[in-house]
């Protein structure tokens, strides 16, 4: 037997779990026919428990989608750490020297420029709001999907059969609901691998995102709200070996000499993870009755911490379309109400893929001449208060054009 829904989201990551949230609140639908089918659930922790591994810098664009999805005020405020600046150097410079980029939220008027947050705390926020609205939530995996005019028709590993009249896929980089839709992709491989790990330094990281960028590839420290640090490690692949044969001695030292020593002595504080880094980007967002947001859609390189904040402006962009199609008694699965969605995030998803790849590449020389260019570049980015208030709206996530949930005053 089926069961029919108007709305199901394939996929209860950061993307799906917030474009869930949003829909029973903002859509105009019922919030029991929206249905949300999670392949799996991150476990609660303990209040006290150490930082969670995995950890996304949320810009304040995001802040706002995720307050629109009454998800942001069932975290722990405690375990989210504001982060004030971002510091920003290559190889070639000394990191006290006035060399680099350093930006400040208080050069814009702003008490931060955005919070780093456990990704299962988001995520489970997310879905309490949702579970909290009447939406439902199925557990279970996706494994074949049937996408036509008349809807989607979706099997699922239980053996339980779903119909809907909009599909929405968020599954990840490796979707099977883009696959099904026919939704070609182009891809770039990186050769590089992002380590990461949380760390303890002996200098206080003063809230602030430092990043270094190196002829492997950039290295991350964002601060967290128990006074250690969040590393993403970027490195060729030829470097990766090397550096996983190493203890967490001799890994602590790496780090702290590919930081220049700006945080003094680190120590591992937890095990180590590691992600092959690619970019991917489906040609085209949306078929009749299908939809794909975040990493389904789009993959980028994490250098500057943007891949989940793209996905959740993609959840609030199609939500909006949504809406509208509902307020006008359109059908929101239409094709012509999808490509809305679409216009509104495929180029500056595109526009932030380039700019990732090009920082990637420019930075990741230790050529004399090429290096000194960009220590040279950032150095008067640094003295202009101008060029400094933009790279500083790039990190709030409110250059360009947002979906109106993501807008809003800030202070
Ligand atoms: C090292 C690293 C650091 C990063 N740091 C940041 C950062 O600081 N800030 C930032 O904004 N971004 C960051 N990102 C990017 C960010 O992590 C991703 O863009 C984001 O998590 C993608 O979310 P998503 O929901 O689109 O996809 P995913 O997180 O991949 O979620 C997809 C979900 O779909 C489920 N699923 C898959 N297939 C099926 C199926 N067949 N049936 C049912 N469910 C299915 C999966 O189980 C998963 O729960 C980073 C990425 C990396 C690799």
């Amino acid at each position: 037997m089926r069961t029919g829904y108007d709305i199901v989201i394939v996929g209860a990551g950061l993307a799906g779990a917030c474009a869930a949230a949003l829909l029973v609140r903002h859509a105009g639908v019922e919030p029991q026919r929206i249905a949300l089918l999670a392949g799996e659930l991150p476990a609660a922790s303990a209040p006290d428990a150490p930082p969670e591994l995995r950890v996304v810098a949320i810009s304040r664009a995001s802040e706002r989608v995720l307050r629109a999805a009454e998800a942001w005020p069932r975290l722990d405020q405690a375990r989210l750490c504001a982060y004030e600046r971002m510091r920003v150097w290559h190889l070639s410079a000394a990191p006290a020297s006035d060399a680099g980029l350093c930006f400040d939220a208080a050069d814009i008027g702003e008490p931060n420029l955005g919070f780093i947050a456990e990704n299962g705390a988001l995520l489970r926020a997310c879905i309490d709001s949702f579970r909290a609205a009447g939406g439902r939530l199925i557990m279970g995996h996706l494994v074949s999907a049937r996408i036509d005019a008349d809807g989607a028709r979706l099997q699922c590993s239980d053996g339980r059969d779903l119909c809907s009249h909009l599909l929405v896929g968020a599954d990840g980089a490796r979707s099977l609901v883009r696959q099904c839709a026919g939704l070609p992709v182009r891809t770039h491989d990186y050769r590089q691998l992002a380590i990461v790990a949380t760390v303890r330094s002996e200098r206080a990281h003063e809230n602030t995102a430092w990043q270094r960028f190196l002829p492997s590839g950039p290295l991350a420290f964002l601060p967290l709200f128990d006074g250690s640090c969040s590393i993403v490690w970027s490195v060729d692949e030829a470097l990766a070996p090397e550096l996983a044969a190493c203890d967490g001695a001799q890994f602590g030292a790496r780090l702290q000499a590919a930081a220049g020593g700006v945080l003094g002595a680190i120590t591992l504080a937890s095990e180590r993870a590691s992600f092959a880094l690619r970019s991917i980007a489906a040609q085209s967002y949306v078929a009749p009755r299908c939809a794909l947001i975040g990493d389904a859609a789009h993959v980028i390189h994490p250098l500057a911490g943007q891949g989940a904040n793209l996905g959740l402006l993609d959840a609030a962009a199609l939500c909006e379309a949504v809406a509208g199609a509902t307020a006008q008694r359109e059908d929101p699965g239409a094709l012509r109400v999808l490509r809305g969605y679409e216009q509104q995030r495929r180029t500056h998803n595109l526009v932030m893929d380039a700019a990732m790849s090009a920082f990637q590449s420019g930075f990741g020389t230790d050529f004399g001449p090429a290096a000194w260019l960009l220590d040279r570049g950032l150095s008067l980015v640094n003295r202009s208060a101008t060029l400094k208030r933009v790279f500083a709206r790039q990190a709030l996530g409110t250059a360009g054009e947002l979906p109106r949930l993501a807008r809003a005053r800030l202070t």
